[in-house]
């Protein structure tokens, strides 16, 4: 049997709000394979971005398992979980999160900078920015690009160190629908391309129909309704 390169079992996770606390995820099962491209669809405040926090490991579950590629995350060291975050897993924000001080080519190439402290290989980020169509204004700033510009450095520099998951939080959500589609087209090219796991996050019923596995999540509970 493959191993499922994402499961989550049975996932609980709340937040303190005050003096409340708030259901964010509950009784969350999921099992994915290498190569899926998935869409989770939800209200806001339906749990989606803690479900990609938990993922990416920068948040764990009050109850329940997460596996990635069959090693649960609660058992791995704090070198490890820092791997999974610099290296196996990349995401993508729908506000882009540039920083405006660097070049188009410095955004990409500062991962690999925080990763080994040392001169990043130029050559790889030209390839990247070659794959993403912005190879010719790598010494621009954010602010000279416009929104669906941004968000392709933002892709190239989530696909810097070839991860084997790529999380993306509404990535269209600020984008107009030409904008959007060819940041689509983008995210789908890479999961082939690269054998890339995709989870898409959005709240447009027409991006969430792209997934090969669509989900839900309303009140903290995730289904697969065409299952
Ligand atoms: P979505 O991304 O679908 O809008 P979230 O995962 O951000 O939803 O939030 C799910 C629920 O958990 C919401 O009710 C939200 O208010 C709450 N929540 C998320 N993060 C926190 C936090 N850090 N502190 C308190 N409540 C939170
Ligand atoms: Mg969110």
């Amino acid at each position: 049997m493959i191993t499922p390169i994402i499961q989550f079992i049975d996932v609980f996770k709340s937040y303190q709000s005050g003096s409340q606390p708030v259901t964010a995820l509950q009784a969350v099962n999921l099992s994915l394979n290498a190569g899926d491209f998935v869409t989770i669809m939800g209200p806001s405040g339906g749990g989606k971005t803690t479900l990609l926090n938990l993922l990416a490991g920068l948040d764990v579950p009050d109850r329940g398992q997460i596996l990635l590629n069959g090693k649960k995350v609660s058992d791995l060291s704090d070198h490890e979980l820092t791997l999974l975050r610099r290296k196996d897993i990349g995401i993508v924000f729908q506000f882009f999160n540039l920083m405006p001080t660097l070049t188009v080519m410095e955004n990409v190439e500062l991962p690999l900078l925080l990763a080994h402290a040392s001169k990043a290989d130029d050559q790889r980020i030209k390839t990247l920015l070659d794959y993403v169509g912005l190879w010719h204004r790598a010494d621009s700033f954010p602010a000279e690009l416009s929104g669906g510009e941004m968000q392709r450095v933002a892709i190239a520099r989530a696909l810097v160190h070839q991860p084997y998951i790529l999380l993306a939080d509404e990535p269209t959500g600020n984008l107009d629908s030409e904008n959007g589609q060819k940041i689509l087209d983008l995210m789908k090219q890479a999961s082939t391309d690269f054998n890339t796991t995709v989870i898409m996050v959005t709240h447009n019923p027409q991006v969430a129909e792209l997934g090969n596995r669509k989900f839900e999540i309303r009140d903290g509970r995730l289904t697969e309704p065409t299952q």
